[in-house]
């Protein structure tokens, strides 16, 4: 048998998701010999299915939105034409769109230098990395430095008839519109899809553990959002477990609860939590887990396993893709770059985040019982407001609005702003820079108001 031979590298990054692209083409630009392992399909989940195709879901469902609001603006538009959405149209052009995206993600990192090999990569004992190709054929590599940037997939359901029930990722699969869709699961991810959907004409079930949806986002947040979505007519069914799903002779599947309620739907999407991408051969090289089964890193994404780095979904901290791309370059910045960034790691506090929810909400700092516990209910101040913006004003159908600004000690220190209402993502961009400033509710004070908008809400709180 011939010997097996090793090619080398400075740089060998697992994954070509957000981190791993970001970090193999900071490394290259530094002059750093560098291959990245893709499995599937490069951009990784945020590109694919995630963040990307979602999004243009949710401006689609905003399109139909509008269309239903523009008669009563004066436009001669029939409100029925929001029920016409055409899936079979659309879902073709979004998937080219990502398709585009793949082809740009590609010759970015070819402009980069980054060498791209599309195979499944695992570590041999020996510490190198093998890689079964998408021919089936397989290479093998050492390197001096690996990063594991392997993401997270959706966690399977267990339920009786879990074969009746697809994920996230096979949401973004199908080529039908369900007529009636049902959505396991409260986090930001369900209650994107309830949004679209019910926005698109389907009749849409959401069955979530608790009374609330965003159990981890602030109560103003999840009541806001839930007594919404209950308004607009989502179905929403509070304290319900799935027990069983059964696929009827038409197709159909019967959603039962273990509440006795059953419910009958066309698909039914289980998105509850997310795991580590694991299964590359940790235990040949000793990189140690959590108890969550997320790679163990310490502050400057360092493994326990010297020359081998990790982030992004795969440790499991702040799972979004701008924290990925920041982490990923800051590591390259420190291997490969100039010695000022010797030092430089990913700070992972006050991290900005949004649910795409109609309308959407936004989040950055501490929620109020996390502000409660970190400093005691005394030391800290509320200011908040409620209200229906402008533009509902022409409307029948209003649409909420709820700022909370959560401040800390004498100097009024902002450590949390939760906002639900249209354009919150696009608002709390940056209000977050004034918040990882460390701006002071009298800093918000001194902005002077833009008018009329609803952001001006946030500087002039009392
Ligand atoms: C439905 C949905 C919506 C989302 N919406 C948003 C959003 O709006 N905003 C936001 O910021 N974030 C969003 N996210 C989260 C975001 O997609 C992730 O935080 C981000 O993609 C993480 O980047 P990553 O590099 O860690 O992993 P990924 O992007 O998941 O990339 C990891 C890559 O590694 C590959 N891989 C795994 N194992 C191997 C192996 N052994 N060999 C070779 N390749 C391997 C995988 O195929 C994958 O392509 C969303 C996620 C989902 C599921």
């Amino acid at each position: 048998m011939a010997p097996i031979s090793y090619k080398h590298y400075d740089y060998l990054v697992i994954g070509g998701g957000s981190g791993g692209v970001a970090s193999s083409r900071r490394a290259a630009s530094y002059g750093a010999k560098t291959l990245i392992i893709e499995g599937k399909d490069i951009g990784g989940t945020c590109v694919n299915v995630g963040c990307v195709p979602k999004k243009v879901m949710w401006y689609a469902s905003d399109v139909a939105q509008k269309i239903k609001e523009a008669k009563e603006y004066g436009f001669d538009v029939d409100p029925s034409a929001a029920q016409s959405f055409n899936w079979e149209y659309f879902k073709p052009k979004r998937d080219a769109y990502v398709q585009r995206l793949n082809g740009i993600y590609e010759r970015n990192l070819a402009k980069e230098g980054v060498e791209l090999l599309y195979g499944w990569a695992s570590f041999d004992k020996d510490g190198s990395i093998h890689v079964v190709k998408r021919d089936g054929s397989t290479e093998n590599f050492t390197a001096d430095k690996i990063l594991i940037a392997t993401g997270g997939k959706p966690i399977p359901p267990t339920v009786e008839g879990k074969e009746n029930i697809i994920d996230s990722d096979g949401f973004f699969k199908l080529n039908k519109q369900p007529k009636r869709v049902a959505i396991v699961g409260a986090g930001y991810i369900g209650i994107e899809f309830a949004g679209f959907f019910h926005g698109l004409n389907t009749e849409t079930h959401l069955i979530i553990r608790g009374e609330t949806v965003l159990r981890k986002f602030d109560e103003s947040i999840q009541h806001t959002i839930t007594d919404h979505y209950v308004k607009k007519g989502i179905n929403v069914h509070k304290t319900s477990n799935v027990s069983k799903v059964e696929k009827l002779e038409d197709g159909s599947k019967k959603v039962h609860l273990d509440t006795g309620k059953s419910i009958i739907v066309d698909e039914v999407i289980w998105t509850i939590g997310r795991r580590s991408f694991l299964g590359l051969g940790l235990e040949n090289v000793g990189v140690k887990l959590n108890d969550k089964e997320q790679i163990d890193v310490d502050g400057y994404q360092n493994t326990n396993v010297e020359n081998i780095y990790s982030l992004g979904d795969v440790i499991g901290h702040v799972e979004l893709t701008p924290v990925a791309i920041a982490a990923g370059r800051k590591l390259s910045n420190r291997l490969f770059g100039p010695e000022i960034y010797k030092d430089q790691k990913q700070d992972y506090e006050n991290v900005p985040s949004v649910v795409f929810s109609h309308p959407e909400a936004g989040s950055i700092g501490l929620t109020e019982a996390e502000a409660i516990q970190k400093y005691g209910k005394d030391d800290i101040k509320i200011y908040s407001s409620r209200f229906t913006p402008m533009y509902y004003a022409m409307l029948t159908e209003k649409s909420p609005v709820s700022y909370k600004l959560i401040v800390q000690g004498s100097n009024e220190k902002v450590v949390g702003l939760h906002l639900v209402g249209d354009s919150s993502a696009e608002i709390l961009q940056g209000f977050g820079v004034a918040i990882k400033m460390g701006a002071t509710k009298a800093d918000f004070d001194n902005v002077v108001a833009i008018h009329p908008t609803s952001a001006e809400e946030l500087v002039t709180l009392k």
